[in-house]
């Protein structure tokens, strides 16, 4: 069999993604390899695929034992023979399983590091022909990586005493070059084929709120409640903040459970078994969580607080979506999640290293943790902050994150920061965020008359100013350190350094996000944006055979199928074997155990429901689900004339929400769905806007006739300092587009 008929016979996918043909076929050619690849980019079908066409077993070092039994879950539900062997299991087990893999039963073998040491793993590795050996997470292996294991170093002595080497691949999301380095050195790779893929997950939407103190827990508990069906994770940065807030949420009703190392072992098992297993639909965490855990189908990961690192924010965010689908990632920032971190790097242990090293590795703790600040004040998109740290030139900018759909203003706050500051110094220092906010608006509060507040100079000064502007003053004012909070559970404001506040050119400058979240919200693209709502119907249908299925096999539903593999499902509507087989993530093994019960689910819904299309065709790139009537070529899109009435205009209309817009009201059927490219089309040739040659290639413009039209430009700066230009579309326009598609039309 060859490696294509291998993805699609065991894993029942059609194509290999980016940089996993590259891999599989080094190894197969006898070269090791290393890749780097983000999370959710599929590194293991890279040494999976290899794995059955070798020889021999291929071994796979993995850190964690909850990766090694999902990941032999998932294959043994392909068909594939796997196993692992970890401290898990009980010697007679451990010895059955080594018999067994002596005997050549297994393609895959999981193990932990430590285990390659034990005499009778030794023994298998004489007698049994290993063809390759995968490490996977292979940055624990560096000291410069935040995982380093010692016992990673023990792979390089074990291959050592192979008697034949075999091919070494090894696998990682890090891409730092001193990691990269690190691995390839004392990996000894030899003339490894290296393969770094793209960093971006485009089905990720990253955005940052500045939101402090007792707010977050309700801006948590609202996002929860309206992505009611969605599984999601909240990380926090402390075990205190994960019990109090998962206590909040659990006595709102959220279905939520929580875990961090103060848990007891089997709590800890349980409860993240709950949350994989869909029996509760959140999970509130500190970093402890994560690792290894392969749920496909999480739909949201927040953050409470902000993480040490971009690298800790990228691995624990790309938790999301991992299925492909479309998925958020929000923190919630405020001033103090800085002085927490800081706290928390300086309370941090370092055994065995020397001073120096600690010193090192000191700075460049403090280095990312700034890093990391930086991303929550950027103001420019999100996604290419991220993609430009991890070494990838960027330039236009995603429209898919949060600051690519808001506008920022910035306010000079300067005479409003003096009477915070005096405010403070009135109080002496004594009382916390709420008090001061209270007095400085004039609020009338019982406790603010109790602390005799109305006496106080600054009682009322900044009246005219809202709750939030006063907010925001105090966060930015935290952050270049004018004031202070205090830890603890009474956390109070006092005075820091305001001696640069005494220069008469000191200005404090507030940014505010300007919200245009009706907008954000209309346009941000649904996983199930494919489906008619019979379409729908039936994915809930099948979604619930999959969780009996699941709890027939004790098996997480995810493994049984994705939720991108049911959506594909819902969309085509297989009524026969070779229609099921089509859909992406169905495979022989899985069809011959759980085949039958589908196919007979959506015939059942179909009979219910004669009439009933599944699906409106999905956009050309993703050419995953085919329309259900099937019907030849789709043709170009058009609106019926009754659609533009739903059309809901606004002041102001990036042209990627126009195109979102348009998508999600037209009613035609069996049509493509319009592409930014055929918008931009029309606005050349009507004469609104056009391309300009400029020093840096094209740049597009309004033309003199577009801007009396209103079409205007907002300036935007990169991270990297690039300028660059958005044009933004009023009304007049938006209804001008609406009114040109309206069809049928020829092409
Ligand atoms: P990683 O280990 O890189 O984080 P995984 O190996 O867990 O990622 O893969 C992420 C998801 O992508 C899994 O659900 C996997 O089945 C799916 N996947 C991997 N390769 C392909 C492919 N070629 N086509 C479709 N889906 C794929
Ligand atoms: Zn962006």
């Amino acid at each position: 069999m060859r490696a294509a008929e291998i993805l699609k016979t065991y894993f029942g996918y059609d194509s290999f993604r980016d940089g996993q043909e590259d891999i599989i076929q080094s190894i197969l050619s006898g070269e090791d390899a290393l890749a780097i690849m983000p999370t959710g980019a599929g590194k293991s079908i890279c040494y999976q695929v290899p794995a059955l066409l070798l020889p021999g077993i291929t071994l796979v070092i993995s850190p964690l034992i909850s990766l090694m039994q999902d990941q032999v879950k998932s294959l043994n539900e392909a068909g594939i023979h796997a196993a692992f062997i970890n401290s898990s299991l009980t010697e007679t087990q451990i010895a059955k399983a080594m018999r067994f893999a002596m005997e050549g039963r297994y393609k895959i073998i999981y193990v932990a590091p430590e285990r390659l040491e034990s005499a009778g793993f030794m023994q298998l590795a004489h007698t049994g022909k290993i063809s390759m050996v995968t490490v996977d997470e292979a940055h624990c292996i560096s000291q410069w990586g935040q995982d380093f294991r010692p016992s990673y170093l023990k792979i390089v002595e074990f291959i050592d005493r192979l008697p034949e080497r075999p091919v070494v691949s090894a696998f990682t999301a890090t891409a730092t070059r001193e990691v990269r380095a690190d691995i390839e050195c004392i990996l000894k790779l030899q003339n490894p084929q290296v393969v770094v893929t793209g960093f971006d997950r485009e089905n990720l939407y990253y955005s940052v709120e500045h939101i402090s103190g007792k707010r977050k827990d309700d801006y948590v508990l609202d996002y929860i409640q309206k992505h009611k069906d969605e599984s999601g994770i909240v990380y926090c940065a402390t075990r205190k903040n994960v019990d109090n807030l998962c206590g909040k949420l659990s006595q709102s009703g959220v279905s939520v459970t929580r875990y961090h190392a103060g848990i007891d072992n089997d709590t800890r098992k349980k409860n993240q078994d709950d949350f994989i297993y869909d029996k509760v639909q959140i999970v509130v965490a500190t970093n402890a969580f994560g690792m290894g855990i392969d749920k496909s189908n999480v739909r949201f990961v927040l953050h409470y607080n902000m993480p040490q690192s971009m690298e800790n924010y990228y691995q624990e965010a790309g938790r999301a979506g991992r299925d492909g689908e479309s998925a958020q990632c929000i923190l919630l920032f405020s001033a103090q999640d800085v002085m927490i971190n800081r706290f928390l790097l300086e309370k941090k242990e370092f055994e065995g290293m020397s001073l120096d090293d600690i010193e090192l590795v000191r700075q460049r703790d403090i280095h990312r943790l700034q890093v990391m600040e930086g991303y929550c004040k950027s103001t420019t998109c999100l996604r290419n902050y991220i993609l430009e740290y991890f070494g990838e030139k960027a330039v236009t900018p995603c429209d898919n994150c949060g600051n690519c759909h808001k506008e920022y203003e910035e306010q000079d706050m300067t005479a409003d920061a003096k009477w915070v500051i005096n405010c403070i110094a009135e109080m002496k220092g004594r009382y916390g965020l709420n008090i001061v906010i209270g007095t400085l608006l004039g609020a009338n509060r019982a406790r603010l008359k109790e602390i005799g507040a109305a006496a106080y100079k600054s009682y009322g000064v900044l009246g005219n100013k809202s709750e939030t502007d006063i907010r925001l003053l105090i966060d930015q004012m935290l952050s270049e350190g004018y004031i202070v909070q205090t830890g603890g559970e009474y956390s109070v404001l006092q005075m820091g350094d305001i001696r640069r506040l005494r220069d008469e050119n000191a200005r404090v400058i507030v940014r505010k996000a300007q919200e245009r979240e009706e907008i954000v919200n209309r346009s941000k693209k649904k996983r199930t944006d494919p489906l008619t709502s019979a379409g729908y119907n039936l994915f809930e249908r099948l979604r619930h055979l999959r969780l009996i299925i699941a709890k027939e096999e004790a098996m997480p539903p995810y493994i049984i199928f994705s939720d991108k593999t049911l959506i594909d499902m819902c969309a085509k509507a297989p009524g026969n074997q070779a229609e099921m087989l089509a859909v992406s993530g169905v495979g022989e093994n899985k069809f011959n155990k759980y085949g039958e019960r589908f196919l007979a689910e959506i015939a059942a819904f179909l009979s219910e429901n004669p009439d009933a299309a599944t699906s409106t065709p999905v956009d050309d790139d993703e050419p995953a689900a085919a329309p259900v009537v099937r019907k030849g070529r789709k043709e170009a899109f058009y609106l019926n004339r009754e659609d533009t009435e739903r059309f809901s205009y606004a002041e102001y209309y990036y042209i990627s929400e126009i195109k979102d817009q348009l998508n999600l009201i037209s009613s035609a059927f069996n049509v493509k769905k319009v592409t930014i490219a055929a918008i931009w089309e029309y606005l050349v040739a009507a004469g609104l806007t056009a391309e300009q040659q400029g020093p840096e290639g094209y740049t597009k413009v309004q033309t003199e006739r577009g801007r009396q039209l209103g079409i205007k430009t907002i300036d935007k700066v990169s991270q990297g300092g690039f300028a660059y230009q958005l044009l933004m579309y009023p009304e007049a326009v938006q209804k001008m587009v609406v009114e040109y598609f309206v069809g049928p039309r020829d092409v």
